[in-house]
């Protein structure tokens, strides 16, 4: 797609581009392009928010008031696509992403100067505790119980599939403060200041590519300040759906995917088609490719539109579960195409290829190490974030009107 860059954005591009030659080291590629999940080695992505931070890069959707870059859309759209082609490490950015534009909008001057430049720096890593085990689609149904306790929460009950919660030092949490009306409103939104806080406990799940990024965290009578309630008590609901739309919405789709297809083009350079020449070159393979990259085109055009409302202060609203939809499903059908393009070279499990700096031989090709763990990872992105089914339903309601 012929982004049509002026002169400014241009020579932003070359900025940004220099910035890369000159910053991104050869170990934070090999992080980038052993990625098999959503989030690059943890350790990695964290040295690179580092070092975009030194830069003023490390929150390209924030304001410049709260140590945001106040980039336009396009230039937000030009960093993301640059740096996904040049293998940057992808950041686990739930405090850029989610909670950060949260305090922005709902915390108070104290609490916007207390987390906002940490998440910046990177120091502050939030993980985010809305699920529990029954309580998923059925969010306002959650059960963990915080009571009041003088100037703190008391908190038990427990939270699922919290991604990143054995590397963040920090959590986000929805908790229930009251039993009365509506299960919606006696939601309260609390931050947690250290996962080492007594009575937390975080376990592991290890998922069906064989990563542990997901973990199940109980608590048992911990503690945490009423001052950290963000949002009026009981009135979590109204703040966490705020959350949910730039959760769905508010990261760049398409530029990974344009990168993903890349490395199936790729593969299918280098593969053979049925002993008789490319796979590039095989006319099925050809045009299912084709269809891929117009698939991913077309959803282009919808995110240029999202950011460019985004950078207005306008939210994307129902037009992020769109983008939901369109984002999973396309990135699975590239997953697939890659998997298939490798054909047996994609079933070896080797995780310990991908650890970094492993340089012992390996069967499946280097090109082809981390096809069946974006397959298998990525099952998971038509459930998390709101599964498929309910932004439908969210987009038969607020835009069909049924
Ligand atoms: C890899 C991964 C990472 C995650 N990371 C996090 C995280 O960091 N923090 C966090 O809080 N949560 C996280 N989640 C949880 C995720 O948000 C939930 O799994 C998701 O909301 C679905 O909830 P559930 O698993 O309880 O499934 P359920 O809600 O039980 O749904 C089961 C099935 O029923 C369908 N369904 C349910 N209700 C309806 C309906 N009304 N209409 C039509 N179909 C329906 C669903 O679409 C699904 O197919 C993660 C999940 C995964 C898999």
């Amino acid at each position: 797609m012929d982004l049509s860059l002026g002169p400014e954005d241009e020579a932003f591009r070359a900025e940004v581009r220099r910035f890369f030659d000159e910053n991104l080291s050869e170990d934070l590629r090999e992080a980038g392009r052993k990625t098999g999940g959503v989030f690059a080695d943890f350790a990695a992505g964290l040295r690179w928010h580092k070092v975009l931070a030194k830069r003023g890069w490390s929150a390209p959707t924030w304001p410049r008031e709260y140590g945001g870059t106040g980039w336009t859309a396009t230039q937000r759209y030009i960093f993301a696509r640059e740096s996904t082609a040049v293998d940057a490490p992808r950041i686990f950015t739930m405090g850029i992403r989610m909670v950060g534009p949260v305090i922005m909008k709902y915390g108070t001057p104290e609490q916007k100067a207390k987390y906002l430049p940490g998440i910046v720096s990177g120091d502050m890593v939030f993980c985010q505790g809305y699920s529990e085990p029954g309580s998923g689609s059925d969010l306002a149904s959650l059960k963990t119980r915080a009571v009041r306790d003088g100037d703190d929460y008391v908190i038990n009950g427990t939270k699922i599939w919290t991604t990143g919660a054995h590397v963040a030092n920090r959590m986000f949490c929805l908790v229930r403060t009251s039993t009365e009306g509506k299960p919606q409103d006696g939601i309260s939104f609390v931050l947690i200041d250290s996962m080492d806080r007594p009575g937390l406990t975080v376990k592991p799940i290890v998922t069906l590519a064989g990563d542990h990024e997901v973990n199940q965290v109980f608590f048992d009578n911990v503690r945490t300040p009423v001052a950290n309630r963000i949002g009026p008590e009981n009135a979590g609901w109204t703040v966490a759906k705020y959350l949910l739309e730039f959760e769905r919405g508010g990261d760049a789709y398409t530029p990974n995917l344009h990168a993903r297809l890349e490395d199936v083009r790729r593969i299918a350079r280098e593969e053979v088609a049925d002993g008789s020449g490319r796979l590039a070159e095989e006319p099925g393979f050809a045009q299912r490719l084709a269809e891929a990259d117009l698939a991913i085109q077309a959803l282009e055009m919808i995110e240029l539109q999202v950011l460019s409302d985004l950078s207005k202060g306008r939210n994307p609203g129902a037009v992020s579960s769109q983008m939901k939809i369109r984002g999973s499903e396309t990135a699975q059908a590239v997953d697939h195409l890659g998997v298939e393009a490798l054909a047996w070279y994609a079933a070896p499990f080797e995780p310990e290829a991908r650890l970094l700096g492993h340089n012992a031989p390996t069967v499946a090709p280097d090109y082809g190490l981390t096809a069946m763990p974006l397959y298998l990872n990525n099952r998971a992105a038509t459930i998390y974030a709101g599964s498929n089914e309910i932004q439908r339903n969210i987009i038969a309601k607020a835009v069909l009107g049924l």
